[in-house]
């Protein structure tokens, strides 16, 4: 098979129609296969044969979402999900179980904060969140001897910080264990992460692998480069007694941690995309390209505009020379730092509110990584559940504002915020 570039990947990669059939990725919105015979149908069961039996397991929609985006990203393979929660949860339990311990930056999104600090922590899995700008040996002091990953995000949502990858992956390196990537705000146009030592990526796919705001979902990608058997992941290594013994490493190579999280983790926990959704998914993939070039150059024109503007007291923006991540953004996001900023507002959490009131085609709302522009208050929204000490550490203050800056015309945004600035001050 011919060898494409990632533009040409992101329009046509991996569907691809015999004679007669759909041009599109078609929607099969069906639970149930159907079949003539069931020695078949027990060779799926066996994970012998390849093919769908049932949604929850597998569906060729969703397949086809997940055969593109494990493409974008350079995995060996990809398991769809029903939210980027539940790409984040199971990210963690396909190797943890409780008596565990994993490192994580603190500077996350809130879902994924609370999703290790309160509800993992409940399963009996121990985290320790550390300011992902300390040195390496600090992060290394961190570890201890159940600690089982390390987990970052290349953009963090919304602090800012760009992930220094090659820290991260050296503190992986020297402690033996896989690198999880949250790659959500950077997609794979922006950044590989397994180009730059992550073991394991995982995407809130409602962001900007939709990119149209129309559907939830999530998806775990598996590098294959990690050596589960080492023995400290024996759910890897070790017999699946819910699979007749099945060893997933022995039978799956480097695939083992993606079968794994399928068909142990979704068979049980069931956290599966509807095709519709799987659908969206692979249809906003066609475009990515294009938007997240657009998205990367309108928010920098957003940042240097806001960068001078009298209402505001800071940008924060990795794109722009006088950010502290520029370095980092010019070696791991050379095409683009992809649309999110944040902003300091004159007069703090009071002119916010006001500045909400004024703009009119810059909406609020709950999300992010949408065509359409968007502001978020984090303190008072996204980031609520954590105290003040929390959110610092998440890189969050009052007067806050974070922007996902779509693909409109630049000059309509820049002229919508400079009157909604203007009279928000006043
Ligand atoms: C939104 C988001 C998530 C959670 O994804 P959902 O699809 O909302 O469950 C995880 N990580 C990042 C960086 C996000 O922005």
């Amino acid at each position: 098979m011919t060898c494409y570039r990632f533009n040409t990947n992101c329009v046509q990669g991996t569907y691809d129609p015999k004679s007669g059939e759909p041009r599109v990725l078609p929607i099969v919105q069906s639970t149930t296969f159907a079949y003539d015979d069931s020695d078949y149908v027990a060779d799926l069961f066996d994970l012998k044969a390849a093919g769908s039996f049932y949604t929850r397991l597998g569906n060729p929609t969703t397949d086809g979402f997940e055969g593109k985006i494990n493409l974008l990203e350079g995995g060996v393979g990809a398991l769809a999900l029903s939210s980027g929660q539940s790409a984040s949860m199971f990210a963690i339990l396909n190797i943890c179980k409780a008596g565990d311990h994993v490192i994580s930056s603190s500077s996350i999104y809130g879902g994924t904060y609370n999703l290790f600090d309160v509800s993992l922590r409940k399963l009996g899995i121990d985290f320790t969140f550390v300011d992902p700008d300390e040195s390496a040996e600090a992060l290394l002091s961190c570890a201890k001897p159940n600690t089982k990953a390390i987990f970052g995000e290349t953009i963090a949502n919304p602090g800012m910080n760009v992930l220094n990858f090659e820290k991260f992956s050296s503190v992986a390196k020297a402690l033996d264990i896989p690198f999880i990537v949250d790659n959500t705000l950077a997609t794979p146009f922006l950044c590989r992460p397994f180009e730059h030592g992550a073991n394991i990526i995982v995407h809130s796919a409602s962001k900007y692998t939709d990119g149209h705001a129309t559907s939830l979902g999530g998806v775990l990608i598996d590098g294959g480069n990690y050596n589960w058997d080492n023995g400290k992941f024996p759910g890897l290594v070790e017999p699946d007694e819910s699979y007749h013994g099945l060893k997933y490493t022995e039978t799956f190579g480097a695939a083992a941690y993606i079968v794994k999280a399928r068909v142990q983790l979704q068979r049980d926990f069931g956290c599966t995309p509807s095709p519709f959704n799987s659908f969206m998914f692979h249809l906003g993939l066609e475009t990515l390209h294009l938007r997240m070039e657009r998205h990367s150059e309108n928010a920098l024109k957003l940042a240097e505009f806001l960068s001078e503007h009298p209402c505001v007291e800071w940008v924060k923006y990795p794109g722009l020379k006088s950010s502290p991540y520029h370095e980092l953004a010019q070696k791991y996001l050379p095409k683009g730092s992809s649309g999110i900023l944040s902003f300091g507002i004159k007069g703090g959490a009071k002119a916010g509110k006001e500045l909400v009131k004024h703009l009119d085609l810059v909406r609020l709302v709950v999300h992010l990584g949408d065509l359409r522009t968007s502001i978020l208050h984090p303190a008072s929204t996204t980031h609520r559940q954590l105290n003040e000490q929390q959110q610092i550490n998440s890189g969050i203050y009052p007067e806050m504002i974070r922007v996902s800056v779509g693909i409109e015309d630049i000059h309509d945004l820049i002229e919508d915020f400079d009157q909604a600035l203007r009279a928000a001050a006043v």
